[in-house]
Parts: C-alpha cells; sequence; structure tokens
C-alpha cells in the first residue's frame, strides 16, 4: 500500500460515524439552521438544484439554447471523451456548490451520506432506470500532496458510500495519479486538456469489465477522461462518470 493510503481509515471511521450520529439526533440544518433529522431539512432539500434534465449523452452537460436530452453535444463531437456517459445528481450551483465546498475544504464530512443518498436516488429515478451496474466503482484518486494536505480523498468517501448502497464492489487503488498535476481551477478547457495527459496509470487487468469513476464534481471533463483512458488501456470496456454535481464548462 502506497502512503498517503488513498482513503484515510481515521477519516472513514468519522464518516460513518458522521451519518450514525445524523441518522439518529436531531441537528442544525447546514443550510437554514433549524433543527432536523438529518444534515438538510426537508424544505432546504428542496431547494437544491437536482438535475432534471439528462443532457448530452457523453459528458452530461445542459446545453443554452437547445435541449441536449439523449444527444451528443458540440464539445463532445469535436472531442470525444474516453468515459462512455455520465451519470449526476446535481446541478453545481448555489447552495449545492457551498455544500460541496464545506465537504472538501472544512472536512464536513457528515455530508458525504446526504451526496452519496441523492446520487443513488438519481441513478433509479433515471428515465431508463437504474440500468446495468458497473462491475468496480473506483474512485478519482487524489495527487499526493494534496491528500496529504487535505488528509481524505473526498471521492473515496462518496465511493465507499455509493458502492455499499448498491452493493457494487469498491476499488480504492484502482486508478493512481503518476503526474502531480497543478490544480485546474482557473484555466480554460485547452490548457486544462493539456495539464491532465497522462496524469493517471491503472496497474491492473480490468479487462472486459465495466466501471463507475466517482468524482465530486465535474467541470470540462478533462480529469474525468484521461482517467478513463487509462482504464481503456487495461482493457476496460465501458467506463461511466459518477459525479454528483455537474458543473457548467
Ligand atoms: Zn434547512
Ligand atoms: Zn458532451
Amino acid at each position: 500500500m502506497g502512503w498517503p493510503p488513498s482513503v484515510n481509515e481515521p477519516m472513514l471511521m468519522f464518516a460513518r460515524a458522521a451519518r450514525l450520529f445524523a441518522q439518529a439526533m436531531p441537528q442544525d440544518c447546514q443550510l437554514c439552521g433549524i433543527s432536523c433529522a438529518g444534515t438538510i431539512c426537508e424544505s432546504c432539500k428542496t431547494d437544491l438544484p437536482i438535475r432534471s434534465e439528462s443532457g448530452c449523452k457523453c459528458c452530461g452537460q445542459i446545453g443554452d439554447e437547445q435541449s441536449l436530452a439523449g444527444e451528443t453535444c458540440g464539445d463532445c463531437l469535436t472531442n470525444l471523451p474516453h468515459f462512455d456517459t455520465t451519470k449526476t445528481a446535481f446541478v453545481y450551483a448555489f447552495p449545492l456548490d457551498k455544500l460541496i465546498q464545506s465537504f472538501k475544504f472544512n472536512a464536513n464530512l457528515s455530508l458525504v451520506g446526504m451526496f452519496a443518498d441523492q446520487f443513488v436516488a438519481s441513478l433509479k429515478s433515471g428515465s431508463h432506470g437504474i440500468g446495468a451496474l458497473p462491475d468496480i466503482i473506483i474512485p478519482m484518486p487524489l495527487a499526493k500532496r494534496r491528500l496529504a494536505a487535505r488528509g481524505f480523498n473526498q471521492s473515496a468517501l462518496l465511493a465507499r458510500d455509493i458502492g455499499k448502497q448498491l452493493g457494487v464492489k469498491v476499488e480504492s487503488r484502482g486508478l493512481v495519479r503518476v503526474r502531480d498535476t497543478p490544480p485546474q481551477a482557473g484555466l480554460d478547457r485547452e490548457a486544462r486538456l493539456a495539464n491532465m495527459k497522462d496524469a493517471f496509470d491503472c496497474g491492473q487487468d480490468l479487462a472486459g469489465l465495466r466501471i463507475a469513476i466517482v468524482d465530486d464534481v465535474m467541470t470540462t471533463g478533462a480529469t474525468m477522461s484521461d482517467a478513463a483512458r487509462a482504464l481503456k488501456k487495461q482493457g476496460v470496456s465501458h467506463v461511466e462518470a459518477w459525479v454528483i454535481a455537474r458543473a457548467s464548462k
């Protein structure tokens, strides 16, 4: 096992404890502050930007002018991603963006359960139902330096919860970062694509398997595409991007 491990065990235990606590004890809603059974009250849940449109069948983006439901968007036609389809629970917009930032940057692990629950609910409520589940779920790995600074990989915590709910095996070290890329924020699409090239490796034989890569947010899809390419090099037949929230490009 490499160091730091992809899932910090004390953090994982803390996330599980936070979920049990949230289920058992009334607490303050993290958006409006009223006492509720869970991390977000039922009223605030209805304000969350839940995805209702299916968007581009590959990258999941919602078109500005035309409905992309079931179609492939212009970006994907020009530069086809290495993943095959995208499934997502939310639009990355207020107030969901604040919750994701709190989860990642303030280690607010009590939100893992809510994000995972909503993702699984959105999978089940899709227009074609839950469909064929992947053989394995792999979390998007963090660069070692960032993992060491943050203390946990948010995608690994989400993947564990989602995998448990669906009964699908989670392979936490299925993908590794071989190159420590600078943060993507602030880079345009072209720069992001260049920044990500060959940043991932997969040392396992995954021939013929269907795999879902879990991440918290997808923006251009460049990171996801590079991760998917590493899996396809190992013979993976189908890659789904499973993201809690889809941002606009
Ligand atoms: Zn509330
Ligand atoms: Zn697309």
